[in-house]
């Protein structure tokens, strides 16, 4: 990952409230990067949480297609995508594309907020890595 990494959010209707208070609590270290959100996110994150996103058309309307084909183009490093477990959708199909992107693209997922909690914490998100010297402890 690079120090401004691109990180994509996606949240269905039933899971926006806790994509914006998840961004709320991590607001400081989201808005070092680039960020990228379909069109309702995108426009919650703006309104309620004052980041600055690249905001692309509604999910439904196109704007997963849209989100994949920038990770296709290797514009962004990390999806975080709370889908609805509970709720069919409409564009099922371009979830299920997005998401098989990613994982093609061997960028991490996080489907909920513990595995968000994990991703948005981790060092590499700002391309240092865990392992080299001076971070292990003499
Ligand atoms: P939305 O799209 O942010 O425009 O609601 C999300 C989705 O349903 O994929």
């Amino acid at each position: 990952m690079q120090p401004r990494s691109g990180i994509a959010l996606v949240a269905h209707d039933s899971c926006k409230q806790d994509m914006v208070d998840w961004a709320r609590f991590n607001r400081r270290t989201l808005s070092a990067h680039r960020l990228y959100a379909t069109g309702t996110t995108g426009g919650r994150l703006i309104d309620e949480v004052g980041l600055s996103v690249t905001r692309l058309r509604s999910g439904p309307h196109g704007g997963d297609q849209q989100i994949g084909s920038r990770i296709a183009e290797g514009d962004v490093d990390l999806l975080i995508f709370f889908w609805d477990p509970l709720t069919a959708q409409p564009h099922e199909p371009d979830v299920r594309a997005l998401l098989r992107l990613a994982v093609l693209s061997n960028i991490p997922v996080a489907c909920n907020r513990a595995t968000a909690d994990f991703v948005i914490s981790s060092p590499l998100l700002t391309g240092r890595d865990p392992w080299t010297p001076e971070l292990v402890p003499a």
